[in-house]
């Protein structure tokens, strides 16, 4: 996957698309994303106990990496991004502005 933990990112599509958000969770194998404050979802729960409130949760759901697109920290433009191998490494370049775009620091 082309995106890390810690990127900003563009939503392309659905109900949140052209909002803006950070990566808080990749999931690699289906290829989905959790981004800070989209796709909330509440969840209801009940009371426990009899005299206690049910509460409402407030949660961001994974959305497809396919609906997001990397904002370039140098150029600020969502962008694609390619592999370039500099010195063994891996590295992402954004395609607009050809810099290299560093994996977040956690
Ligand atoms: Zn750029």
């Amino acid at each position: 996957m082309k995106i890390y933990e810690g990127d900003n990112v563009l939503i392309i599509s659905g109900k949140d698309r052209a909002r803006k958000g950070k990566v808080v969770r990749v999931f690699d194998k289906i290829g989905k994303v959790i981004v800070e404050g989209i796709n909330i979802r509440r969840k209801h729960v009940k009371a426990k106990k009899s005299g206690e409130k049910g509460q409402k949760i407030e949660s961001p759901a994974p959305i497809s990496v396919s609906n997001v697109k990397l904002i370039c920290p140098k150029c600020g433009k969502a962008t694609k991004v390619e592999y370039k191998i500099i010195k063994d490494s891996k590295n992402r370049i954004c395609k607009k502005c050809s810099a290299e775009i560093p994996k977040a620091k956690k």
